[in-house]
């Protein structure tokens, strides 16, 4: 289903500070990415992990701390491989960002629905081909187009069918769950899959 590869970040990255991530709550975040690999929510490729995760530094507000682009989730990561995000251009494609190394090629999807939704404050990204197939049966709500990962056209794909549902499917990609804090969007992500596998 997922033809396209990866290859890289879509956008600019301005880098304010070179500065790595320092936070209590990235010990909480690399826990998730942990959970991630392990249900395969996140599934390998050489070089990294197909998916993404993100929290928000206050609630309700822009600045919000994302894994780095081409992130193995397996590896124990330390916090030179987040990257804290003060704002992004969509129009322009240029990310604002604290830290060492790229953020996640879909920073501007996290960074848009932030903005449209103020009671999000986690949002977890990816790939499940249990989900996917389950997404009918299970009602989850779906974009109306498939597009390309990264892009601006999956952005408004995404906002379009936002609404306030806490997880939604990219079409023939991938999902995104979203709560009011980590352990909740990370629980329903997980909740999900473990509803859209075959019963035995
Ligand atoms: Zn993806």
């Amino acid at each position: 289903m997922r033809s396209e590869i990866y290859s890289g970040i879509k956008y600019k990255v301005n880098f304010i500070s070179r500065n790595i991530p320092e936070d209590a709550r990235l010990e909480e975040l690399k826990l998730w990415c942990r959970k991630f690999h392990e249900y395969n929510l996140a599934p390998p490729y050489p070089g990294g992990s197909a998916g993404n995760l993100s929290f928000r530094l206050s609630p309700g507000q822009l600045p919000f701390i994302i894994t780095g682009t081409a992130m193995g989730l397996k590896d124990s990561p330390d916090n030179s491989k987040f990257v804290r995000v003060e704002s992004c251009d969509v129009l322009a494609k240029e990310v604002n960002v604290h830290g060492v190394i790229e953020p996640s090629s879909e920073t501007m999807l996290h960074y848009s629905i932030y903005k449209q939704r103020p009671d999000v404050e986690a949002i977890f990204h990816g790939h499940s081909d249990e989900i996917i197939a389950a997404t009918d049966a299970l009602h989850i709500p779906q974009t109306k187009t498939a597009e390309p990962y990264g892009s601006i056209q999956l952005i408004h794909s995404a906002l379009e069918i936002l609404a306030d549902y806490s997880f939604i499917m990219l079409r023939s990609h991938g999902f995104v769950a979203m709560g009011n804090s980590m352990k909740q969007t990370g629980d329903l992500a997980i909740e999900m899959l473990l509803k859209a596998k075959p019963r035995v």
